[in-house]
C-alpha cells in the first residue's frame, strides 16, 4: 500500500444503502397478504409498509437476540395489518411477511470488498440493524469477506453514538486512528469522528479513490 492507505488497517462499512439496499417490497409484500387470500391496493399496501418502517426504525435496538427478533418482527407485521385493517393475525402472517422483505448488494460491492481485503485491511460492519442483518449478509454472500459484523441492537446503542464503532475496533483489534468508516448516512459520519476514526461518503466502489 501506499501513500495514505498505507495509515490503514482497518475499513467499517455501513449496512443500509452502502452494502445493501431494500429489494421493491411492495410487490411481494401484496404477493405475500394474497397467499393469505387477502388482495389490497398497490397504494395501500405502500402506505402500511412506510407505517411499519417507522415503527421499526424507532424500535432496532429491540431485536438484539433471536427472542427479542421474533417478538421485533411479531409487532410489525401488527404494525402493517393493523395499517390495512387487519385481515390477518399477525401470528399467522409474520413469517411470509419477514420473507417478503429482502435485500440485495448495492453494484460494485462484491468487487470493492475483494479489492479492499486484497490490500489485507480488516474489514466490518457497522449498522443501526437488528441481529437479524447477519443473515442477510449470509443470503447475499457478503458475510465471509467481513471479519465482524456490529448491529445497534448488539450494541446496544446506535449511530451516531461512537459505541458501536468501537466495538467494532475492539472485535478487529485495530486503533480508531488507523481505521475508516464507510457510510452514506450523517450519522456514519458522526458516529465515526465522535470513535477516533477516518471517514468516506458511500459508494463503497469509490471509497479507496476517496482516501488514498
Ligand atoms: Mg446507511
Amino acid at each position: 500500500m501506499s501513500g495514505r492507505l498505507a495509515e490503514l488497517d482497518a475499513v467499517t462499512i455501513d449496512a443500509h444503502g452502502t452494502l445493501v439496499e431494500l429489494d421493491v417490497p411492495v410487490p411481494s409484500l401484496r404477493a405475500a397478504l394474497a397467499s393469505h387470500g387477502v388482495e389490497r391496493e398497490e397504494a395501500e399496501v405502500a402506505r402500511a409498509f412506510r407505517a411499519e418502517v417507522a415503527y421499526y426504525r424507532a424500535r432496532v435496538l429491540d431485536g438484539a437476540d433471536a427472542t427479542s427478533l421474533a417478538d421485533l418482527r411479531l409487532r410489525c407485521a401488527g404494525v402493517f395489518l393493523a395499517e390495512l385493517g387487519r385481515p390477518l393475525e399477525p401470528e399467522a402472517f409474520v413469517d411470509s411477511f419477514v420473507a417478503a422483505i429482502r435485500f440485495r448488494c448495492l453494484p460494485g460491492v462484491q468487487s470493492a470488498l475483494a479489492r479492499l481485503g486484497g490490500l489485507g485491511l480488516a474489514l466490518g460492519v457497522v449498522s443501526n440493524w437488528d441481529v437479524g442483518l447477519h443473515d442477510h449478509l449470509e443470503a447475499l454472500g457478503l458475510r465471509a469477506r467481513l471479519a465482524c459484523v456490529v448491529t445497534s441492537a448488539e450494541a446496544g446503542a446506535a449511530k451516531p453514538a461512537p459505541g458501536p464503532f468501537a466495538l467494532a475496533l475492539a472485535r478487529l483489534g485495530v486503533p480508531p486512528g488507523r481505521a475508516l468508516h464507510v457510510g452514506d448516512g450523517r450519522d456514519d459520519e458522526a458516529g465515526a469522528r465522535a470513535a477516533g476514526m477516518a471517514f468516506v461518503a458511500a459508494p463503497l466502489a469509490g471509497a479507496l479513490g476517496a482516501w488514498a
